[in-house]
């Protein structure tokens, strides 16, 4: 099987093809002009990661929610999964940029932390 992607690495955006083998399992990478998309293009075909943003319920604070990120790329599979867990947190104020809010989320190692401030009332 062949997959045609794009590399999102760097702005340059190169189309790479990967052959893939009746396992799944990755045979060969072109079109790729350096070793980072090549990296790219085999996490994308077997094991695809996203970054995730959104926010968390703050308790007591000056406002309702704090915006957070995903410390590093979690499986694109356990989006959704990790999405619910974030909507039925809530978190004490004051909350301070870089606090971490969920820890290990779901198993996967990645922790949840806060990308903006959100003092007390
Ligand atoms: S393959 Fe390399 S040069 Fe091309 S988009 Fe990816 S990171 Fe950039």
């Amino acid at each position: 099987m062949q997959k045609n992607i794009i590399c999102v690495s760097c702005p340059m955006g190169c189309g790479i093809t990967v052959e893939l083998n009746d396992n799944g399992e990755v045979v060969s990478v072109s079109g790729n002009t350096c070793k980072r998309g090549d990296a790219y293009a085999r996490t994308e075909c077997t094991n695809p990661v996203r970054s995730l943003a959104t926010t968390v319920k703050v308790d007591g604070g000056i406002h309702n929610v704090v915006p957070c990120k995903s410390a590093g790329p979690i499986p694109k599979a356990r989006m959704m999964d990790c999405m619910n867990e974030i909507a039925k947190a809530e978190v004490k104020a004051p909350v301070i940029l870089g606090d971490i809010l969920i820890e290990n989320i779901l198993g996967t190692g990645i922790n949840i932390v806060a990308t903006n401030h959100c003092p007390a009332k």
